[in-house]
């Protein structure tokens, strides 16, 4: 039930408890009282897809353990009001079922209650309230839950697709910033490298890069084991021209097989782990005055920034903004012109239903 006059912010400062001044990302702690603002749009949330490198964190503190795990997350939104990882500082995103638009929001946006939406903000911001954590599946990082959540005015949000299963659509929608931004990065004829390719945002990046560069150019694909179903399946339908193994915190060992590989090194490096320390082998990837995106949660601004000045590398480093415009369409339909890829999210998604 919504109250007429809690009108607010439609950044959701209004919901910042501590430390005062922050916005709902920054903030320590916020209010996930899950009644709306006039602003807000208030969802009965059923799964939420925790951040990869955030689960990993989880997972690893929790020796790999599902009831530690859920135990785990209901502590962070207890604490924080918002899945909010203390240690990795990110999130991931919910689906789930609008229960009330708020007033000043009705007829002004295309959504109404009843819509089953995916949410394209992250949980590091979200209010969230969790009254059960019904399952954790630790292959997949997936926690399905009884809650509800709030979406600021600002919130993004894409209604799921009908022709894609909703569980495939989270996963997708969840690195939808990668393939879109990799599609403005590259050009005919780069050379392109993947690190972390047979992963969700790397599988998807890979194939955004070999259309764009073409035939004349070479997308190289990094991974730390060439015996899993993704890494075979990007290099027979040929999303990568090239896969290496190698550990990608392995500065020079990256830097000697990349460079044997394509001596000319990459015009465009595109990180896309969920590990820590892998800075300084994207940069060393990549030639002089090249770019690299670090898709990647876990990346150092400070390791990327000195590990670049250490090496005497002039290269573009770019923040994985985490929305492009377009970016949720760009996604969806990356994964319908790519049915292998389709079909491997499938097998990995689809299956895990409760
Ligand atoms: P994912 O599906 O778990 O993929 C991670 C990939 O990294 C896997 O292929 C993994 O290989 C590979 N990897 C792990 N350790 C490696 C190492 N030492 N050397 C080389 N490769 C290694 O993750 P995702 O969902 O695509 O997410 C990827 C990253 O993007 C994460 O850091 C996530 O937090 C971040 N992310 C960013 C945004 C944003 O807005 N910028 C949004 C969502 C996610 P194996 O599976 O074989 O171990």
């Amino acid at each position: 039930m919504s109250t007429a006059t809690r009108q607010s912010h439609p950044f959701g400062t209004h919901r910042v408890l501590h430390p005062p001044g922050s916005t709902p990302q920054s903030a320590w702690k916020i209010d996930n009282t899950p009644v709306p603002h006039d602003n807000e749009i208030l969802c009965d949330v059923e799964t939420l897809n925790i951040d990869s490198a955030s689960f990993k964190q989880i997972s690893d503190e929790c020796s790999g353990d599902a009831a530690k795990i859920s135990d785990h997350i209901r502590a962070i939104v207890r604490e924080r009001g918002k899945q909010h990882n203390p240690v990795t500082g990110s999130g991931g995103m919910f689906i789930g079922r609008v229960a009330e638009v708020g007033p000043a929001l009705r007829g002004k946006i295309d959504l109404e209650a009843g819509d089953r939406i995916a949410s394209l903000v992250s949980l590091s911001l979200t209010p969230l309230h969790v009254e059960a954590i019904t399952r954790v599946d630790v292959s997949t990082g997936r926690v399905w839950i009884e809650g509800k959540a709030i979406l600021f005015a600002s919130g993004l949000w894409a209604k799921l697709p009908a022709d894609i299963d909703e569980n495939v659509a989270l996963a997708v929608l969840d690195v939808a910033g990668a393939p879109a931004q990799v599609r403005r990065l590259c050009k005919t004829g780069q050379t392109v490298v993947v690190i972390g390719a047979d992963g969700k945002s790397g599988m998807l990046s890979c194939a955004q890069a070999k259309s764009r560069v073409g035939s004349t150019g070479t997308v190289v694909g990094i991974v730390p084991n060439a015996d899993t179903a993704a890494a075979r399946m990007i290099c027979e339908a040929g999303y990568v021209d090239r896969l290496i193994v190698a550990d990608a915190r392995d500065a020079l060992d990256v830097y000697e097989k990349i460079s044997q590989a394509v001596p000319g090194l990459a015009d465009v490096t595109i990180n896309c782990v969920n590990v820590p320390g892998t800075e300084l082998g994207s940069i060393v990837a990549t030639k002089d005055e090249g770019v690299v995106y670090f898709f990647s949660m876990s990346t150092s601004f400070t390791a990327a920034a000195l590990g670049a000045e250490g090496v005497g590398k002039d290269v573009t480093m770019i923040v994985g903004n985490g929305y492009a415009k377009g970016h949720a369409d760009t996604a969806l339909q990356t994964l319908r012109d790519h049915p292998q890829i389709h079909d491997h999210f499938h097998a990995t998604y689809a299956a895990k239903k409760p």
